[in-house]
């Protein structure tokens, strides 16, 4: 039997030696620059939220190295022999199909973690309070462990190869990073950027209190996504955010112990704890239109 989970394959030796340093130097440099050039006020302590998100990022970082990054390579070489949709292209088009169909994966996917049976794990990432490079980090390993079926099962029946599957996971996990941190770009430089690929205000949004801005800004690397599927929405300006789950405003309840045993607690409702339904009013910029 083939092994579907091959921890020490080559590729993911490879992957040890040269994409972990690199996201590692680009999570440090994004965590520099965020603090000095901070986007959003914050309204809880750093370390309050730091301790919480490294605990909960402690078992899903080794989970995705030994699950999930496996099964891309494991799962990409048990299709390898057999015709599939993307195998028939010739090179370069299989390459840049696959990247896209990754790329697809990934907001669909994400998409799918908003419907109410995945939501008992992706609440823990969004139940942060502020938003920043360590909020990337805070999934519930559950969450990474359910990823496998679709992110690295679809994408092998599809034909993508595991190297382009690990490849491309480099950019997805520099791209997580940069997406989530609280760094204030220039507004000139975000604007010009914003229709192209997701940034630091764009999923802002989608972690905001309002129920319809957290659900839109679903992408990952590109926005081509969210616009295809009209779920792209750039004009709500970063102050009238607040970052988090209504249901889990209350910072006294955000403890690891619960946070971790959050799938298991019944569904929420989007209010808050008083009952009170966070609103914004519609704005007058155009939905495609990056507000400062
Ligand atoms: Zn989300």
């Amino acid at each position: 039997m083939m092994n579907l989970f091959p921890t020490s394959h080559p590729l993911l030796k490879r992957f040890d030696k040269y994409a972990t340093p690199i996201l590692a130097v680009v999570g440090l440099g994004l965590l520099l620059l965020e603090t000095r050039r901070p986007l959003r006020q914050r309204t809880r302590p750093r370390t309050e939220r730091w301790v919480r998100n490294a605990v909960l990022a402690a078992p899903s970082m080794p989970a995705m190295r030994l699950t999930l990054l496996p099964a891309m390579v494991g799962l990409g070489n048990l299709m390898a022999p057999y015709r599939t949709p993307l195998s028939r292209l010739p090179e370069p088009a299989r390459m840049l199909a696959e990247v896209l169909l990754l790329d697809y994966l990934g907001y669909s996917w994400h998409r799918l973690l908003h419907s109410p049976l995945l939501w008992r794990f992706h609440r823990v990432h969004h139940s942060d309070l502020d938003m920043d490079l360590t909020t990337g980090w805070r999934f519930h390993f559950g969450e990474m462990l359910a990823s496998i079926p679709y992110r690295a099962g679809i994408a092998a029946l599809m034909g993508v190869r595991g190297s382009t599957a690990l490849g491309f996971e480099v950019v997805f996990e520099a791209c997580t990073a940069f997406h989530h941190t609280n760094l204030e770009l220039p507004f000139k430089v975000e604007r010009r950027l914003a229709p192209f690929m997701v940034t630091p205000r764009a999923h802002g949004i989608h972690h905001s209190m309002v129920d319809r801005e957290t659900q839109s800004n679903f992408g990952v690397v590109l926005t081509l996504w969210d616009r295809l599927h009209r779920t792209l929405r750039l004009n709500v300006p970063q102050q009238d955010l607040t970052i988090g789950v209504p249901a889990y405003a209350d910072p006294a309840g955000q403890t690891v112990a619960r946070l971790l045993a959050l799938p298991l607690e019944p569904q929420d409702t989007w209010a808050l704890p008083n009952g009170e339904v966070p609103e914004h009013p519609e704005y007058a910029k155009p939905m495609t239109e990056l507000a400062e």
